[in-house]
């Protein structure tokens, strides 16, 4: 932290597992070279907390991996470098006031995904918990870095837990860091399973109905309070990916 800041409280355990929660996604599909970030609505409401850019998501390890940045963008904490689609986070934040976590990744089978009209199904848990649920940005597949563009994004989200962005990548938001996380991942791994699907060119259905309720009665997170549970095993296997590679540590 440099000399100006460091007045500046920082929620140092909720960023070292917000940088946990990106290792996750990094190992489920969602890495995408330097690209991807998530936050963290700063708990005093300076602002958002901010990933640093040049560096993966499968390479952020503590509070020195963030920017807490205020809500037109102007670092308040931490030196840069900023991602230039911060407006994402800013803008999400300020229209959904039940989101303190905010992530946007380029997972692969959901950029597959999203450049069909195809609707997301209930072929598995995780597709059956987003069905109807996620929002769709179709104005651009280039970068979110300007306020309009992120408002646009914050509307297409609209009050789902997702959203595909055109070509380009999928956000996810949450009340907190586990469950954001999961919105990601179940909406990557919903999209993994439809896409596969859709390449064996069979014939095939989805529950629906009462049917669908049934699936979504055992794969809601929230609902069955299976939210941590499901985080902690998806830190667990982190835990054990990163030691068969030699444990995890900072590039
Ligand atoms: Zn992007």
């Amino acid at each position: 932290m440099n000399n100006s800041t460091q007045s500046v409280p920082v929620p140092v355990a909720d960023l070292v597992k917000l940088a946990t929660a990106q290792r996750i996604l990094a190992m489920d599909g969602h890495d995408d070279i330097t690209l991807g970030h998530m936050s963290l609505r700063d708990p005093a409401g300076r602002g958002v907390w901010i990933k640093k850019a040049l560096r993966g998501i499968d390479e952020v390890f503590d509070e020195s991996d963030f920017v807490l940045i205020d809500w037109n963008g102007k670092p308040l904490a931490n030196d840069g470098p900023l991602h230039s689609e911060w407006p994402i986070h800013t803008q999400i934040m300020a229209r959904r006031r039940d989101v303190n976590v905010v992530g946007h990744t380029h997972a692969k089978f959901a950029v597959l995904f999203s450049a069909t009209d195809q609707e997301l199904c209930a072929l598995n848990h995780e597709g059956a918990n987003l069905v109807d649920r996620v929002g769709r940005f179709t104005r651009t597949a280039g970068l979110i870095n300007t306020v309009e563009l992120g408002d646009e994004l914050a509307g297409a989200l609209a009050d789902n837990p997702a959203a595909l962005l055109k070509n380009h990548g999928i956000v996810f938001v949450g009340a907190d860091i586990a469950e954001a996380a999961l919105n990601g991942l179940f909406l990557e791994r919903a999209c993994r399973m439809q896409v596969t699907m859709a390449s064996t060119g069979w014939k095939w259905s989805a529950p629906s109905g009462v049917d669908h309720d049934r699936k979504m009665g055992i794969s809601t997170a929230a609902a069955t309070g299976h939210q941590s549970v499901f985080f902690d095993y998806f830190e667990r296997r982190l835990k054990r990916t990163e030691a068969r590679d030699g444990g995890a540590r900072k590039p």
